[in-house]
């Protein structure tokens, strides 16, 4: 035998030893829940960092560094996302940070299509808030193991059982509480842990920015008589939850249908380190992944990754672009030559960064499960398959049907390049739908997209990097359906309030004041095509 074959099979055992170490999550929520609080907490207890707050620091730097995360920092939510690598006890975790706010749920559909697992982060007191059930409903369509963590029990809310039956309601799903509260929400004793019948008492630390001082005793009656009491009465919901709820199932979690639950407080550590354990021990690896064919493609064939987020000028000072890149298949290395699957270039992996907050420090090799900015320079777009040797396509990354528009003009006519040149950039990077009118030459191009708020971000980029004066006005569209050419005619000759507009890849979407309008026209119309975009929604 050649010595060649026998490199390949050590590379693929390495590949296969890698993949399985890696777990690669996302923590999906509401703003203001604690996500950055807790992803803090998940790298204090990782050992990551020294002490909370490091993130909120870069949180800062960042913004100081880019105009247009100007806008993040003014409203004070996450717009990008982050990619947190950590390692702990042997296990790689890739942290996905994703924007709260609702208006950038197709942000956050994308970051669901790179990772393994998602962790739906809840208030104590406010529960799943209905901006966020649309989030929580698509996470379940793709059928990702999903966990759950109810935050800030420090603080009064709903009790436990409460809580029980109203993330059942909201989520659809049976959930398996793998920690149960000790005390009320506000007088918040510890967590019992399910598995093995322990009793994690916290101790509250000033400000929480160490690891809580935490006592694990294995039975009731070791504590204080305050202990004691809510003990027993924790017991007693335990009683009822064993009789009434679902046991914990690996394989049903692992499948997506059945969500293990936890209790805690971020702010306080309490809960964070059981829950780091539990992603460890209990999210699955980098799995073989199916290509469009449905064939699951093995972690150790030739490189393939899926391109899930396009970022320009995320560092002012060099101007260029990052792909976010999930590594689906085979060992990442930088310099790398491969090929794009849609447009069937070949490109360098030059500069690969690996993300924390803004920093980038150069990564030389990368496995299944892993995230990896890479710099590019020609035609890379979401969804893009990147790969070597034979051609492999992952499936298409679903997108959320617009439901917002507004019409986009230049307002400086010597900037009229720049001005599209803008716009092309924002279409390719999915930021929002760019279409036009398509029953006329119109030349004002219509922006979609889930929320107002993705307007403002096209608005400001577009002047901060482009030098564009845009002026933009609000649409009365409020739904909006795919159709074909023909259906277009009919929806435009339609009495009704309608019109329809065009994407750049010949998308026809008909559009509509209001859902009710949409349903009408549907109903009149049966042979009319009218379906949501790639349905995720
Ligand atoms: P994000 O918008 O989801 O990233 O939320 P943040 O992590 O910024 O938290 C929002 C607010 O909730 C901040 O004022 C945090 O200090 C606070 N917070 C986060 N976790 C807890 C918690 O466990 N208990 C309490 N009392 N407050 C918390």
């Amino acid at each position: 035998m050649s010595a060649l074959p026998v490199i390949a099979t050590a590379d693929a055992r390495r590949v296969v030893e890698e993949a399985k170490r890696r777990r690669t999550f996302a923590i999906i929520s509401h703003p203001d829940a604690g996500k950055t609080t807790l992803t803090e907490k998940l790298l204090l207890y990782a050992g990551a960092v020294g002490e909370a707050g490091s993130v909120t620091a870069r949180k800062g730097r960042k913004a100081a560094t880019s105009d247009w995360m100007e806008l993040e920092r003014r409203r004070g939510i996450s717009v990008t996302s982050t990619v947190l690598r950590f390692e702990h006890d042997g296990v790689v975790f890739n942290l996905l940070d994703t924007p709260g706010h609702k208006d950038f749920s197709e942000d956050t559909l994308r970051v669901l299509a790179a990772v393994d697992c998602a962790v739906i982060l809840v208030d104590a007191a406010r529960g799943v808030e209905p901006q966020t059930e649309q989030l929580f409903r698509v996470a379940r369509a793709r059928g990702i193991p999903l966990l759950a963590f109810v935050n800030k029990y420090d603080r009064p809310g709903l009790e436990p059982l409460e809580m029980l039956d109203h993330l059942t309601d909201t989520l659809e799903l049976p959930l398996a509480p793998l920690t149960w509260p000790v005390g009320i929400p506000g007088a918040f004793r510890g967590v019992i842990d399910r598995r093995d019948d322990t009793f994690h008492r916290f101790e509250r630390t000033t400000g929480g920015a160490g690891i809580a001082p935490e006592r694990i005793m294995n039975a009731r009656g070791q504590g204080d008589a305050e202990d004691d009491a809510a003990w027993a009465v924790a017991e007693e919901e335990l009683e009822l939850v064993d009789e009434v709820g679902s046991a914990f199932d690996l394989d049903a979690f692992l499948r997506g249908e059945q969500i293990p639950l936890l209790f805690g407080s971020a702010a306080w550590n309490f809960g964070v380190g059981l829950l780091l354990g539990v992603i460890r021990d209990l999210a699955p690896p980098a799995l073989p992944r199916p290509a469009d064919d449905g064939t699951p493609r093995p972690v150790d064939d030739p490189f393939a990754a899926l391109v899930f987020k396009v970022q320009a000028n995320m560092d002012p000072r060099h101007r260029d672009r990052v792909a976010f890149i999930r590594i689906n298949s085979g060992r990442f290395e930088r310099g790398m030559r491969v090929t794009n699957a849609r447009t069937g270039r070949t490109l360098a992996l030059s500069f690969a960064h690996e993300v924390f907050g803004q920093d980038r420090s150069s990564l030389d090799e990368a496995f299944p499960g892993d995230v990896v900015g890479v710099v590019i320079g020609g035609d890379v777009r979401v969804g893009d398959t990147l790969f070597i040797g034979s051609t492999v396509h992952f499936p298409p990354i679903p997108t959320l049907t617009p439901e917002s528009f507004v019409t986009i003009s230049n307002r400086d006519v010597g900037r009229h390049k720049q001005f599209h040149r803008g716009l092309e950039q924002l279409d390719q990077e999915g930021v929002i739908h760019v279409l036009r009118r398509a029953h006329n030459q119109d030349p004002v191009p219509v922006l979609g997209g889930v929320g107002p708020m993705q307007f403002e971000v096209a608005v400001e980029r577009l002047k901060t990097e482009f030098g564009a004066d845009v002026h933009t006005q609000m649409l009365p569209w409020a739904a909006a359906r795919r159709t074909d050419a023909e259906g277009a005619i009919k929806v435009l000759a339609d009495p009704g309030a309608t019109d329809v507009f065009v994407r750049g890849d010949g998308t026809h979407l008909a559009v509509f004041p209001n859902r009710f309008v949409l349903e009408r026209f549907a109903q009149r119309n049966p042979n009319v095509q009218l379906d949501r975009l790639i349905g995720a929604d």
